[in-house]
Order: structure tokens, then sequence, then C-alpha cells
């Protein structure tokens, strides 16, 4: 397999059950140490099953520091879109409460009517909240937010090109089956390249989050 991100040759990583019956291999990138799953053939599977989330805790852990961006760089009076923001778009929802103008967009659930938004107009900054160790095309994902905005950021845990994680690490979520994509610096770094992106480091205890961004 070849990495998604740099094209490198991906290698063996090692093996896991994931929905507690599907034993998969996953790949490591010999050259930006991207870790991916192999072609996740489980996935319906795993998203017709219900899981028990932290996406209130995880969206309430984002604002602060998307507040504060956006305070530092951005048009506080601008319009933002939360990227896979979930049925419910806490993070929207919040978001509003301090009279921020966001809306929530996900390809694959339903989003409540009044915090849905569409990919219809130019966006100040798109957000997007455990969605990219979902993808299995995150070079077309960031490319499609970059026909909407100059300005990503991205909240995922990264991985290190050079102390790579155990495959026992929970962020791997096997029972779930639905991480599938473990990004390192250096992955965004090439992938920032490519799409002429700087890349900013945005991490707080316990959480990872970068910035992708048009000069
Ligand atoms: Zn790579």
């Amino acid at each position: 397999m070849n990495c998604p991100i740099c094209s490198s040759k991906s290698e063996i990583y090692g093996k896991g059950v994931v929905l507690n019956k599907y034993e998969i291999s996953y790949f490591r990138c010999s050259r930006c140490g991207f870790i991916n799953t192999e072609k996740p053939y489980w996935l319906d599977e795993a998203y017709g099953r219900v899981v028990s989330d932290n996406q209130k805790f995880r969206a309430q852990q984002n604002v602060p520091i998307v507040i504060s961006y956006i305070k530092e760089q951005l048009d506080p009076k601008g319009f933002y879109l939360d990227y896979g923001c979930a049925r419910n778009a806490y993070f929207v929802e919040i978001m509003r409460k301090y009279c921020f103008k966001f809306v929530g967009y996900d390809k694959y659930e339903k989003v409540l009517d009044q915090y849905k938004g569409k990919l219809s107009r130019q966006f100040e900054m798109i957000t997007s909240w455990e969605v990219f160790e979902h993808l299995p095309n995150p070079k077309e994902v960031v490319s499609e937010m970059l026909q909407y905005t100059n300005v990503i950021m991205i909240g995922t845990q990264r991985v290190q090109l050079n102390n790579p994680p155990k495959l026992n690490w929970n962020y791997f979520s096997r029972p779930s089956g639905r991480h599938i994509s473990f990004y390192t610096m250096e992955s965004f770094g090439i992938l920032g390249k490519e799409f002429g992106l700087k890349v900013e480091k945005k991490d707080t205890k316990g959480y990872n989050r970068i910035v992708l961004y048009k000069e």
C-alpha cells in the first residue's frame, strides 16, 4: 500500500481486531509516519452501530481555542462552518451562544434543522473535530474544504514519526471500527505543502489540533 498523504511506501505495522470480529492490518508510511488501516470494508457495519460518544465534552474543549484564534486572526463577524458536526452539532450550538455565525455540515448524519448549513459560500474558517481519523481520503476532503475557505482547523490525535503508538493505543478505537487514519505533524506538513498551506499546532492538554491556512 502507498501512503494516502505522501505516496511513499507504507509497510505493515501490525494487526488488530475491529468491531470485535474482523482481524485487520495497519500500515505505516516509511516517510511521513502516517498510519492507516487496510481498505476499510467494515465501515458500513461500523456506522450502523450505536456508539456512546463524548461529542459534547470535545465540543466544549475546543471552544476557547477557537474563540481566541478567531479574535486574533479572523473576522469575528464572518461566517463559519463546522464540518462533520454530527446530528446535534454541539460545537455549533455553543459557538452560537457566543454570538458567532456558525453552521454545521455533515455528509453522513442528518443535522438538526436549526444548525444545518451548506457548503455553498465562503467561510472565514472551517472547523473539523474528530473527523480526519475517520477519513479514507483526507486529501479529497481538504481539497473540498478549500473551495469554501482559506483556513481549516482540525482536531485529531496525532501520532509521532519517531515514536509510533503501541497497537493497544485506545485512539485506534477498534471496538467502534471507525478510526482508520492517524497523522503525524510531518503528514500534515506534506498535506499542507501540497495545497500551499501553512501548518500551525494548536494543541491543548490532552488534545491535538492543527490549523492549515493560506497566507
Ligand atoms: Zn506518508
